[in-house]
Order: C-alpha cells, then sequence, then structure tokens
C-alpha cells in the first residue's frame, strides 16, 4: 500500500508540475477518481464515495446510452457545423422546444463560459449598449465577457474592486443572509430598478441585464418572489436585453421547474445552458429570438469549430432521452424533496444549521455559528467537507463565506443514497461537536 501511497503522490506532484489550475483540486490529499457510475465514484485504493456535488453528470457518470451513442457517432462522422446533418438540427429543435415563445433560435458552443460570452454579445450588438449590470455573489465563467461580470468573492478576493467599467453590479438579492432578510427581501427589486434607471440617466444605459435565475452560486437561494419580473421589465425599458444563465440550475434539477426562470415566472430574451446538457461532454448553448439573432448577424461574427459537432449533438439528444425515459426531473422533486426534509431534521439536533436552501436537487446547507448573527461558519464547513470524504461522501463548500454545503448530486440519485448522505452527515457533525 506505501508503494501505492508514493506513486500516488508523485502523480499529485505532476499534475501541480504540468497542470495550470487557479482554483487547485479539491482536498490536499484527493483520492484518485477514475472511474464512477450513477452516483457513484470509485477511487484507485478501492474505496467508493457518493458524488453530491456533480451536477455536470446529471444523468449519472458513465451512463451507458451515451457511451453506445457516442461510440456509433465516432464511428461514422464528426466534423463541424458547417457541414449538414440531421442530429444538428433535431438538437437544436429539441432544445428551442423546451423553451417558450420567442426563444426559438439554438447558438451551440462547448461551455458555460462560452454561452455566457456569447449572450453578452449578442445582447450588446443587438442593442447597441454596451453595459451589464450582474448580480454580486456570482459565477458566470472564466472567458474575458464572462469573467468580467463573476463577481463572487470566494472565487476572486478581488472580484468586486476589479471588474471592467462596462460591468455595474447589485446587491446579491439574498433572502437570508443579505442586506434585506425574510420578508423585507421585497425590497432588493425597488432598489435594482433605483440602480438602472439611474444608470440609464446618467447616459449607460444597460445593453443587459444578466442573472441566475435561481441563486445557485449563493447556495441554491430563490430570488425574491417578482424580482426577475421588475428587473427584466427595467432593463427593457431602457432598451437593453434579460439574460438567465440557467447553466447550473436549469435542465430539470429544481424539480418542480426544468427552468430556474419558471419560478419567477417570466421569459428572458436570452438563455445560457451548459454542464446538464452535455453530461460532462463539452457542450452549452444560447436560446434566444429569431429576432435578436438577426439583428446579431451584422454586429459580429458566431462560427464553434466543435461547438454542436455530430457527437456532441448526439450527446445533447441522447440526453434530453435520458431525462424523459428515467423521468429525472420527477426523481429531482421526489429525491430532492426526502433529501430537503432530512436536512431540515438535522437542524433541529445541530445548531449550526443555519438554514437549509433550494429546490428539488439543487439545495444548499447553510452552516452558521450563531443563528440570530449569523456569523459564517467556514472553517467549520471545510473541516465537514474533510469528514464526509473519510466517511466515503465527496461534497463541497459555495457562496461567498463558503459556509453552505451545495448539494447537486446527478438527477439519479436513489433514496438509499439520500438517506446514506444525511446518516453520515448526521454522524460527523455530532464527531465535530456541532
Ligand atoms: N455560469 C454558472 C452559473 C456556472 O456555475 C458556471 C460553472 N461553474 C459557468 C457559468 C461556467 O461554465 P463552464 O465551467 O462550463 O465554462
Amino acid at each position: 500500500l506505501s508503494e501505492q501511497r508514493q506513486s500516488e503522490q508523485r502523480l499529485l506532484e505532476r499534475r501541480e508540475g504540468s497542470f495550470a489550475t487557479v482554483q487547485g483540486h479539491y482536498y490536499s490529499a484527493p483520492p484518485r477518481i477514475e472511474r464512477g457510475w450513477r452516483h457513484h465514484l470509485a477511487s484507485t485504493e478501492g474505496r467508493s464515495y457518493l458524488d453530491i456535488v456533480n451536477n455536470v453528470a446529471a444523468v449519472g457518470h458513465a451512463h451507458p446510452r451515451i457511451e453506445e451513442a457516442v461510440t456509433r457517432q465516432l464511428r461514422r462522422l464528426n466534423t463541424n457545423s458547417r457541414f449538414h446533418y440531421s442530429s444538428v438540427v433535431e438538437f437544436s429543435e429539441r432544445l428551442a422546444g423546451l423553451l417558450p415563445d420567442p426563444l426559438d433560435t439554438v447558438f451551440l458552443v462547448n461551455s458555460g463560459s462560452e454561452a455566457v460570452d456569447l449572450a453578452l454579445r449578442l445582447a450588446i450588438g443587438a442593442t447597441g449598449q454596451h453595459d451589464v449590470v450582474a448580480l454580486r455573489e456570482a459565477y458566470h465563467g472564466w472567458t474575458y465577457a464572462s469573467d468580467a461580470v463573476s463577481t463572487s468573492i470566494a472565487d476572486n478576493p478581488n472580484a468586486l474592486t476589479s471588474r471592467p467599467d462596462w460591468v455595474h453590479t447589485l446587491d446579491s438579492p439574498n433572502s437570508y443572509r443579505g442586506r434585506h432578510r425574510g420578508p423585507q427581501a421585497s425590497r432588493y427589486a425597488p432598489e435594482a430598478v433605483h440602480a438602472i434607471a439611474e444608470l440609464a440617466a446618467s447616459g449607460r444605459p444597460p445593453g443587459a441585464f444578466l442573472a441566475e435565475s435561481y441563486y445557485g452560486n449563493a447556495g441554491g437561494v430563490p430570488l425574491p418572489t417578482g424580482y426577475l419580473a421588475e428587473v427584466y421589465a427595467e432593463v427593457r425599458r431602457h432598451g437593453g436585453l434579460a439574460v438567465a444563465d440557467e447553466i447550473q440550475v436549469g435542465y430539470g434539477r429544481l424539480g418542480n421547474w426544468f427552468w430556474g426562470f419558471e419560478q419567477q415566472q417570466v421569459v428572458p430574451d436570452i438563455v445560457c445552458v451548459a454542464k446538464a446538457i452535455g453530461n460532462g461532454h463539452p457542450l452549452g448553448a444560447v436560446v434566444t429570438s429569431r429576432a435578436i439573432a438577426e439583428r446579431y448577424r451584422d454586429q459580429g461574427y458566431f462560427f464553434s469549430s466543435t461547438g454542436g459537432s455530430p457527437v456532441s449533438s448526439t450527446v445533447g439528444l441522447t440526453v434530453l432521452d435520458i431525462l424523459r425515459d428515467e423521468d429525472l426531473q420527477g426523481n429531482a422533486l421526489r429525491s430532492g424533496a426526502l433529501l430537503k426534509s432530512g436536512l431540515q431534521a438535522l437542524g433541529e439536533r445541530h445548531p449550526i444549521v443555519g438554514t437549509v436552501h433550494g429546490s428539488g436537487l439543487y439545495l444548499g446547507l447553510e452552516l452558521v455559528r450563531d443563528r440570530q448573527s449569523l456569523e459564517p461558519a467556514t472553517e467549520e464547513t471545510a473541516e465537514l467537507c474533510d469528514r464526509m470524504l473519510e466517511l466515503g461522501v465527496v461534497v463541497q463548500p459555495t457562496g461567498d463565506h463558503l459556509n453552505i454545503l451545495k448539494i447537486k448530486p446527478p438527477l439519479c440519485i436513489d433514496a438509499a443514497a439520500v438517506t446514506f448522505f444525511t446518516a453520515t452527515l448526521d454522524r460527523a457533525l455530532t464527531e465535530l461537536g456541532h
């Protein structure tokens, strides 16, 4: 075993020597994961882990239908979307069919960052307005434009002081720990409306307002009732467009709604999708109206060598088939409800549990040192994640204070795994004296 440990250590050192990451890897001594199955991961040491974080592998790890479809397609053809083949047409139609009118035109890219970048370019191109309004405590990607609108200080401590001047941020409309809490959260929308009106009055009407339509990065916090309706209306009043980032929360994960914006009863002008749509294969999409897409035509260029390739489109179609055939949105609703009530029950025994955010299989367990002051239990959350790994569960923190366990497992998670997860959390919280 010690020989194996040494060889694992050498591989980790080689990773650090050759592979550029800014965020680094999870855990100081991460297990080497070379296999996955449904909502389970297996290490080279022969341990299995319950995967609570992988919203990318939405239909589960190593799904045989995806493996078969990709293999078949790779044997036949893989090329770019300037060629004419059926899968890109079928996938674009299926995706557009999942969105309300007038969202009928699909751009296929390779990631969420690209989708957000393109969405902002579409909005700026179509409106001729170069300013963008985004929320604080948000993450939207790493490309030039998507990074510019990423404001989470957990990812970048200088995020709020280093945004380019075309980016304007609004208060994180967090009804749990933001400036306005509980019923007072209804104040966020009029304040946002006021800020947008002031921006327009200063001669900089925004071309786009961008937000996750259910606040994933902040821990799965729903936006206050009516928030997007009011803010979208104000942005549109000044000629701008409403852009929804559905990259984390969309595609059935919320259980009750396929898209986060449905919870807010709005229809965005541009929707960004990624992660779940490719189940780990690089695939992202921007969906908008024909009119907005047409206006962009004489403003900019779009072509992606691999976006919407025959293989990517086949993956996209197969993921949609699996979501439907395995009723995974229904499972998100059912398993999510079981999970949420299990986590809420933990709150009765463990004072560190502040609240449980979220819907379906996008939940956030917020840990606080004091339920009145809401002092974030940041170190305790990190310690808890380390202990959970030892006990066979992969779970990680999110939010600006890294004190919220992000709970977003593959959508196929079952009741046995949910019970194991809550029992293991109970045990770890007890052991750590919380
Ligand atoms: N938007 C949101 C809300 C995200 O969570 C992420 C990824 N964490 C992105 C955009 C960027 O997606 P990608 O990593 O595929 O570029």
